[in-house]
């Protein structure tokens, strides 16, 4: 093969056989920016079925209504939460009406004047953030809420019966204690008082 000389890539699509520093850096550096959000997906202790989802929900790949529009005009596109007509990734994560009362009532005490329900400004701080216990309880019930808001909406689309936003907001506030529960088994030192921390923002 041709390309067995050893050809740097400099951008996409384009091959030199004369190596550029500045074009490789820049390759680099995109490549370090993919992995700053990275690191707000996959961290240490996250639950993989949350974190998967919440891969999902970054490349906008989930079948919201707006994505299954592009697909099938007849498809209905509405938001199962609100009935706002389009229902976009942003829109459920977390601007809706009924997502927004759940994720509110979840973060306020941990977010404080920092709280917002904008996806862009979350998945920037989430990306950004030093690895405190704040920060992996806050990106924890940030994928947790992902995974059971988008259960909800499904299960909503396939006709079952609503579920108050005050159950939903128990049953994420369970699994975020079980987690620290299980982490305490694990014995890690760095963890340790997360339960503690995470009873203290739920006054
Ligand atoms: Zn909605």
């Amino acid at each position: 093969m041709e390309d067995d000389i050893g050809l740097w890539k400099q951008k996409e699509g384009v091959f030199k056989n004369k190596f550029s520093t500045k074009l490789t850096w820049e390759m680099l550096r995109s490549r370090s920016e993919y992995c700053e959000w990275h690191r707000g997906v996959w961290f240490n202790y996250a639950t993989p079925k949350y974190a998967f989802l919440t891969w999902l929900a970054i490349h906008n790949r989930l079948s919201t209504g707006d994505r299954m529009l592009s697909w099938n005009g007849n498809v209905n596109a509405a938001c199962s939460l609100c009935d706002t007509p389009i229902e976009t990734r942003n829109h459920l994560f977390f601007e809706c009406r009924y997502a927004s009362i759940v994720w509110k009532s979840l973060v306020r005490g941990i977010m404080e004047d920092d709280y917002t329900n904008n996806w862009q400004e979350l998945v920037t701080m989430l990306s950004t953030s030093q690895k405190t216990i704040k920060v992996f309880t806050l990106k924890y019930v940030f994928q947790a809420t992902i995974h059971c808001l988008w259960l909800e909406r499904n299960g909503r689309r396939h006709g079952e019966a609503p579920i108050p936003p005050d159950k939903l907001i128990r049953q994420i506030d369970r699994s975020v204690r079980n987690r620290f529960s299980s982490i305490r088994l694990v014995g890690s030192k760095k963890m340790e008082g997360g339960l503690r921390y995470w009873f203290s923002t739920r006054q």
